[in-house]
């Protein structure tokens, strides 16, 4: 049987976005309700840092710390203030009217505020040795890989570790993130191979201008890595690369690889009722993490195609638990005066709308529920933002088209 759970605050996600949201809304006795997913989306509770080993950029941690550590600590933190953490995926989500209902295959939560903190995944690359150290990868084929050992997908995370410094590295993309990591990595490596699979690149013109004048900077045109090869000490030596257009194979000298070849935020959920970018980015007013509907905010990785750090995470997690905090501030009074206003519906026996008002509900005795639930209101657009944010959000995010999902 599902079982039923009502809170002010739900959060969907399991990083440092919905951890800091957790911590934030639990602190200030919300008593958020947090999803943490099942290997949902392919990544284990915590989120991308427990696919990755040293975390050296995050504020208090002077020796870094792991990433699988990291993640163990934003819990307990969230865990300690109240949050009631489950280990299960939400699979959809009615958002058309307050209060907003979210479901798992076990749980049914009736929530005043959503907070979408779900994250994306960065892709990868499958070819022999591109996968976990003894690990499996896909299709129960197994091939030990220097993923960890040499091969990242964040060279703005790793690019700076000691293993890479003054040594060959390689990207494989075309784009603009491509461009930019090979950028930040020829501050630390020796040279930097671009190992691109066509003939051109994708990425805007200044930025592949700026790239292909970089002396540090080497292209592989039309050429793709067919496997990762490694040293006796287990790490990552070597791409063998084919050229697409001659068929030649050869051994391409590195120590490092990182794929920059796109990210998937983790937003099919939705159902398409929050407003997405091309890319199923959730949008949010800039400067703010309001959604398209009011009530809904969005942090972390599932609304930021830029910055993709864990602080920034963080930090819009603080941003989404204090706006969630307002929202039920301003919006639980209003909806609660609205619906127990004296309307002719009052008097009906159907609870019919007067006003566009809800009539209170009827108890089982036919007497006044005295518990009714205030905020079933139809969502009324876009009225949680002030003026200057919704002309902001219109300005960002109406000629966004909207993603078919499911
Ligand atoms: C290899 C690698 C190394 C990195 N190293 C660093 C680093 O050193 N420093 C740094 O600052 N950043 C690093 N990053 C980036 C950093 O991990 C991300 O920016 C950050 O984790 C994003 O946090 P988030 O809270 O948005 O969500 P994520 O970390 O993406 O977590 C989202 C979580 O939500 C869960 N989820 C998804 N859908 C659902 C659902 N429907 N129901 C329930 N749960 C769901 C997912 O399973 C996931 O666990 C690295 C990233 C990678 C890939």
């Amino acid at each position: 049987m599902v079982q039923q759970l009502e809170t002010p605050v739900c959060i969907i996600g399991s990083g440092p976005a919905a951890h800091t949201a957790a911590i934030y809304s639990a602190r200030a006795e919300l008593q958020p309700i947090l999803f943490e997913g099942w290997l949902a989306n392919g990544i284990a509770a915590g989120g991308q840092l427990t696919t990755t080993t040293d975390v050296e950029n995050f504020p208090g941690f002077p020796e870094g710390i792991m990433g699988g550590e990291i993640t163990d600590k934003f819990r307990a933190q969230s865990e300690k203030f109240g949050t009631r953490i489950f280990s299960e995926t939400v699979t959809k989500v009615d958002l058309s009217k307050r209060p907003f209902r979210v479901w798992t295959d076990e749980k049914e939560v009736t929530a005043d505020t959503v907070i979408i903190a779900t994250g994306a995944v960065a892709r990868r690359l499958e070819f022999l040795g591109s996968g976990e150290v003894n690990g499996f990868w896909n299709k129960g084929i197994s091939v030990n890989g220097f993923w960890n050992k040499g091969i990242s997908a964040c060279a703005v995370c790793d690019g700076a570790a000691p293993m890479f410094r003054r040594k060959p590295l390689a990207v494989i993309g075309g784009g603009d993130t491509a461009m930019e990591e090979a950028g930040f990595l020829t501050k630390y490596g020796s040279k930097v191979y671009i190992v691109h699979r066509r003939d051109e690149l994708r990425a805007s013109k200044i930025m592949r201008k700026r790239t292909l004048e970089n002396p540090k900077v080497e292209m592989l045109w039309s050429s793709v890595v067919e496997e990762a090869l490694g040293n006796e000490r287990g790490l990552l030596s070597a791409l063998r690369v084919k050229d697409l257009k001659t068929g030649a194979v050869r051994d391409v000298e590195v120590s490092g690889l990182f794929f920059a070849i796109g990210h998937e935020p983790a937003s099919a959920f939705l159902g398409g009722q929050v407003k997405l970018d091309a890319d199923g980015y959730v949008v949010t007013a800039p400067g703010t993490t309001e959604t398209s509907v009011p009530g809904v905010f969005a942090a972390g990785d599932v609304q930021d195609k830029k910055w993709r750090q864990a602080i920034t995470a963080a930090g819009t997690g603080c941003m989404a638990a204090l706006q969630a905090e307002h929202f039920i501030t301003a919006h639980g009074s209003e909806d609660a005066a609205a619906a127990s206003a004296p309307t002719e519906a009052t008097a009906s026996a159907n609870g019919a709308l007067a006003n566009g008002v809800p009539a209170p509900a009827l108890a089982a005795d036919g007497g006044m529920d005295p518990h009714p639930n205030p905020k079933t209101v139809t969502n009324p657009g876009r009225g949680g933002l002030s003026p200057v944010e919704k002309a902001a959000f219109d300005e960002e995010a109406d000629d966004t088209p909207m993603m078919a999902v499911l």
